[in-house]
């Protein structure tokens, strides 16, 4: 069979990968720790699950307006009005399956053959492959834990040719947990302002910032930025809604109705019922938001600390998302190796940094209970030990 060439230069998920394979095996009776996909493993709210219910008891099961239901987009927009000082009306959004699919209609919107996207690494696992999905060139921008892994405005410029369509940011960033100061995304939007280019600016876990950090929407920079800056979200992270496929993109109307145009032709609507929840989410009290991002701040901590113990490993600490991305260098293995091993030895499932174009790190989700991170830890540290042979104590 001949397959066509765009899927050939595309390589599978390997967060998805990994996660269905860490869960065939708990299936299958293996007592796995999981720290793979990151999956938040709290319940959806109930309010939410509640709203959905009442829209299918409602008969909210036909066809909608493929760029959503009409209260959610203005739902979407006051969000974003209220939350970060983005000024948008419902027709500045679109309600996409998920954050993933936002950025999928973008690329398909706004790249042609041989656009270069910007993307700094380490990066998200599908950005790359969805520009090359839209016929585009990704340009990867390596960054490093000297600089929190960030990338500057001078490697900004540096990587900008003619060629150059947009710049993606991801603050809080998956998967490092890094989040950008205000003062940092002013510097990086004037770049982008100068050379006259677009930014996505990828927020999905906007809402996870640890020890008082805040998160701002680079599209505030300035009147100039904000013209040429579009928002990817969704409901997954903060509400704890995987499954429910409910994201959306916001931006410049002309954009938004070429991704609206797009989704058209492709997935229509968003499940109906599932954007009645996600109506409900952002009209509810936000309280369970709070429990959920305390939850994740303790687990953090906890993670934190038992991986800096570990001899070898060494993690800097993040302020927003829920992942650890520590360097494994001093270990000699490559990440892939690192995984696959300690999957094999220990029954212990991450990512390797190479998915996130970061080879000598590894990806650690923390959106688990606390039993699993305490046992998975002790696994961790037995692995990396029986590997350097050190008998050191523990540091803890
Ligand atoms: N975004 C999550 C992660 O990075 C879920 C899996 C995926 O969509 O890649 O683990």
């Amino acid at each position: 069979m001949k397959l066509a060439k765009r899927v050939e230069q595309v390589t599978p998920s390997l967060t998805l990968a990994i996660d269905a394979k860490a869960k065939a095996l708990k299936a299958d009776g293996v007592d796995i720790c999981s720290f793979s996909a990151g999956e938040p493993d709290f319940a959806t709210p109930a309010h939410i699950v509640e709203a959905a219910k009442q829209a299918l008891d409602a008969g909210k099961t036909r066809y909608g307006a493929a760029a959503g239901e009409p209260k959610l987009r203005e739902a979407i927009a006051q969000k974003l009005q209220n939350d970060n000082g983005l000024c948008y009306g419902a027709e500045n959004v679109i309600v996409t399956n998920g954050g993933k699919h936002s950025l999928f209609n973008l690329m398909l919107a706004i790249i042609d053959a041989g656009d270069e996207v910007i993307i700094p690494a380490p990066y998200w696992v599908s950005y790359p492959e969805m520009v090359k999905l839209a016929g585009g060139t990704p340009v990867i921008v390596p960054t490093d834990e000297k600089s929190q892994f960030k990338i500057t405005p001078a490697q900004l410029q540096q990587a900008i040719t003619p060629k150059t369509k947009l710049f993606i940011i991801n603050s809080p960033s998956n998967p490092t947990g890094m989040v950008y100061t205000s003062a940092e995304l002013a510097a990086l939007a004037e770049v982008v302002v100068s050379n006259d280019l677009l930014v996505v600016s990828d927020e999905i876990y906007e809402k996870l910032v640890y020890d008082g950090t805040q998160h701002v929407s680079i599209g505030t920079c300035s009147p100039e930025i904000y013209e040429r800056t579009l928002v990817s979200s969704g409901f997954a992270k903060a509400y704890s809604m995987t499954g429910w496929r409910v994201g959306w993109l916001a931006g410049p109307v002309e954009i938004i109705r070429a991704a609206t145009r797009i989704q058209g032709h492709s997935t229509s609507n968003v499940c109906t019922f599932a954007q009645w929840g996600a109506i409900a989410a952002l009209e509810s009290s936000q309280a369970c938001v709070e429990t959920m991002r305390v939850a994740f701040a303790e687990r953090r901590q906890a993670m934190f600390d038992r991986i800096n113990a570990i001899p070898g490993l060494s993690c800097a600490k993040p302020d927003g998302a829920f992942y650890l991305f520590p360097s494994i260098a001093k270990t000699g293995m490559t990440s892939l190796e690192f995984c696959d091993a300690l999957l094999e030895e220990q029954q212990v499932a991450l990512i390797p940094g190479i998915a996130f174009g970061a080879d000598d790190c590894i990806r650690l989700s923390y959106a688990t209970d606390m039993d699993t991170i305490n046992r998975g830890m002790e696994r961790l540290d037995k692995f990396v030990r029986s590997r350097s042979g050190s008998t050191e104590a523990p540091r803890l």
